[in-house]
């Protein structure tokens, strides 16, 4: 074999052309062979040995009979093997990356966040998701994913609303609040209140969607709004754009992560906290309220069987408006 300084230079590699190496065996294994450039760099991809940031490479998983490896995404039912990812939901992502390095910080910063999952090798074949559901997140808990995947016809209604509301709220802002604005004004009236809630599931689209809402809110004078929110970012922008909402809309921005400090930066804000832990602000006493609007004693609750707290129906806010109260700094939901 001549001596490797000696061999010309190619300035244009392709993908098939080989390199010379050392296989990393003992003894006998540790032989020189050729590795082709593909190779290398498949290795490199499949091994998230090159750090991009705001790029994690993860297998898909099609077969789970064995349960979830690490380092990949799947459905939860698995399957799903050369599915076009348009047509993907829901997907399962694993907390280490295919290179077997723990992510789950860095994961949580793609929360709430648009992200795109591209097959490597045919980056045409994408989807853009959100991340909404990270083990410890207080989406995690959400009673809404749950009802989606017990009643998809639920969920698909739920998403055709929204398709409806974010076209119309592009094309005619002040339709759209005149109109939401006429029916939250029919239910108050219809059952006697003057307290409305935005989002029993869901939140914010845009800058534009909050836009629209206080506008709903400048209509209804008489109606106090709350909008319990996990967008800061855009709550934010919308004040830079607009200003101060108005007096009757309370925007609660939620924490991110169960256990969390209330976020910086927002008057009104929400936590969940879990048994035992400090509760920062007013805690939510809904889940000891009862459909007579009575709060029962903690001590009370404690002992009581489960029969007796369904009897009781929990889960009223009875005489509580705390969250749409703007003196109300953080309210704290307790974990259940
Ligand atoms: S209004 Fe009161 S009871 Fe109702 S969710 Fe808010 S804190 Fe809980």
């Amino acid at each position: 074999m001549a001596r490797i300084s000696t061999y010309a230079l190619d300035a244009k590699p392709e993908i098939n052309d080989k390199v010379i190496g050392t296989d990393n065996g003992i003894g006998e294994a540790q032989r020189t062979k050729n590795y082709s450039l593909r190779e290398v760099m498949a290795l490199f991809n499949e091994r998230n040995l090159v750090a991009v940031a705001d790029q994690v490479i993860f297998k898909f998983q099609d077969d789970i009979t064995e349960g979830r490896e690490t380092g990949t995404i799947s459905f939860e039912a698995g399957g799903g093997d050369g599915a076009t990812m348009s047509s993907f939901s829901d997907i399962i992502v694993s907390y280490k990356n295919s290179g077997d390095i723990l992510i789950s910080d860095y994961i949580k910063t793609f929360l709430d966040r648009d992200i795109i999952i591209a097959e490597m090798g045919n980056i045409n074949n994408f989807v853009t998701c959100k991340l909404v559901d990270i083990e410890g997140s207080t989406c995690s808990r959400c009673y809404a994913l749950k009802l989606q995947k017990l009643r998809p016809s639920v969920d698909t209604g739920w998403t055709n609303n929204l398709f409806k509301a974010v076209k119309m709220i592009k094309e005619n802002p002040k339709l759209w609040a005149k109109m939401v604005s006429f029916q939250i004004e029919r239910g108050c009236k219809k059952l006697g209140v003057n307290y409305h809630r935005w989002f029993d599931s869901g939140d914010l689209q845009s800058v534009d969607m909050l836009h629209a809402i206080a506008l709903s809110a400048e209509l209804t004078p008489n109606i106090k709004h709350w909008l319990p929110t996990r967008e800061a970012k855009l709550v934010k922008q919308y004040r830079k754009q607009y200003g101060t909402e108005p007096s009757n809309l309370v925007i609660r921005v939620s924490a991110t992560m169960i256990s969390d400090k209330p976020i910086k930066g927002h008057e009104n804000t929400s936590t969940v906290h879990r048994k035992g832990e400090a509760i920062h602000g007013k805690e939510c006493l809904a889940y000891r309220t009862n459909k007579d609007a009575k709060v029962v004693s903690s001590e009370a609750f404690k002992v009581m069987t489960r029969e007796e707290k369904k009897e009781q129906d929990f889960g009223h806010c009875g005489d509580c408006r705390a969250c749409w109260s703007k003196d109300v700094a953080n309210i704290s939901y307790p974990l259940h």
